[in-house]
């Protein structure tokens, strides 16, 4: 639809056209009542659901595939079924669920967090959001996650797909990565979650602390409208139940908001990884460095680089062995990172100190609880069909 009305100037709004909040919460609520994905960690309406099953969805979905978490989800419920059960358990065992997840730090910032429920809070999150927001790992978008989902608290939950909406809605032409756009995202859905409210600016919306019956849907069909409607690309706006009460769309903007920001550079990393089985089938595995990529995981003796590939006799250095097989190789993408693996077969001489710095033998049906990175994972279940 073409429009000849010109868009807001850069971070501001057109306040004299701003779209009707009512209506906004009516249709959004209409909608997402009536077209609400059936997704596992939906077990009771948004306002009221278990604690423990939001917490663990909500870090699980930071960054990730819907798809993918509901792959993992099940599995790692099963393994923890509770608070305490998460608290009590080893790293390990909780960075080998967390497998296929990627973005291992929010796997140890969950069982931070469970900790300091069962240690502060007698094993049930605390409904005040300040004390949600000091928990490990939890930033402001959980926060607003955990306090609308679990106990209806008027508080926003504005992630990227959420801010998105929100600078459509209102044609908010300003950079999406900044924290004053973020800032005022916050407050547009503050407004929108607390209808019967004095909007006072000065109140800080985390010390607000009564329930205001509707905010966790609210959340919910926000972030859901984000996902799967109102997409960065070709946003499906005939199906959009806030279509009406659009800006972008009245004045043909939706392609221009938000701007396009620069793509983040992305690094490339050359990785040699050579697997060494002695004479009972056994694979020297070590563990990564306790920071950085896959921080504290285990995998065969890798060697990385960012400027080229590890030469053979850097390789050899890094892992006392003689021959060197190229065996495989595949790429492996991250979000910030391209990731070139080699595989190297090497054979363990009887005599030579392999296992060293930290390295250990171990038996490939041991590998299951192991935490490794998915491209080790693969690696190593290769050699466990060759053992
Ligand atoms: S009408 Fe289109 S641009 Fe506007 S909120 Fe809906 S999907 Fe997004």
């Amino acid at each position: 639809m073409a429009s000849s009305i010109r868009p807001a100037r850069p971070g501001q709004i057109d306040r004299a056209s701003q779209p009707d909040r009512t209506k906004i919460r009516r249709s959004i609520r209409a909608w997402f009542a009536r077209t609400a994905r059936d997704l596992p960690w939906r077990t009771h309406p948004a306002g009221s659901r278990p604690p423990y099953l939001v917490l663990v969805s909500e870090l699980m979905l930071q960054q990730t595939q819907v798809s993918r978490v509901l792959e993992i989800l099940p599995r790692f419920l099963k393994r923890f079924p509770s608070m305490e059960s998460l608290a009590q358990a080893q790293e390990s065992e909780v960075l080998s669920a967390w497998t296929g997840l990627g973005y291992y730090r929010r796997a140890r910032h969950l069982q931070a967090a469970a900790q300091a429920i069962v240690r502060d809070h007698d094993g049930s999150l605390p409904s005040d959001p300040r004390a949600i927001r000091a928990l490990p790992g939890v930033g402001e978008y959980t926060t607003g996650s955990l306090a609308s989902l679990c106990f209806d608290l008027p508080i926003p939950a504005v992630d990227t797909n959420v801010q998105r909406v929100l600078q459509r809605l209102y044609v908010f032409d300003a950079d999406p990565k900044s924290p004053k756009t973020n800032a005022w995202a916050r407050q547009q859905a503050t407004e929108l979650l607390t209808p019967a409210r004095s909007q006072s600016k000065k109140k800080a919306p985390i010390a607000i602390p009564d329930p205001v019956p509707g905010s966790g849907i609210l959340n919910e069909a926000l972030i859901e409208l984000g996902a799967l409607i109102c997409t960065p690309r070709a946003p499906k706006c005939d199906q959009c139940p806030l279509r009406t009460n659009c800006l972008a769309r009245a004045r043909n903007l939706t392609d221009a908001i938000p701007r396009a920001t620069t793509p983040n550079r992305r690094t490339p990393v050359y990785c040699a990884v050579v697997v060494i089985q002695d004479r009972r089938g056994r694979v020297l595995i070590e563990q990564r460095p306790e920071s950085g990529l896959w921080a504290g995981m285990h995998q065969a003796p890798t060697l990385e680089r960012t400027d080229r590939p590890p030469r053979p006799k850097e390789i050899k250095a890094s892992v006392p062995i003689a021959v060197l097989r190229e065996q495989s190789r595949f790429d492996f993408q991250t979000t910030h990172r391209d990731l070139t693996f080699v595989v190297y077969q090497a054979e363990h001489r009887p005599g030579a100190r392999v296992a060293v710095s930290g390295r250990q033998w171990v038996a490939p049906n041991q590998f299951p609880e192991l935490a490794l990175s998915s491209p080790q994972r693969r690696i190593l279940a290769n050699a466990a069909t060759r053992a």
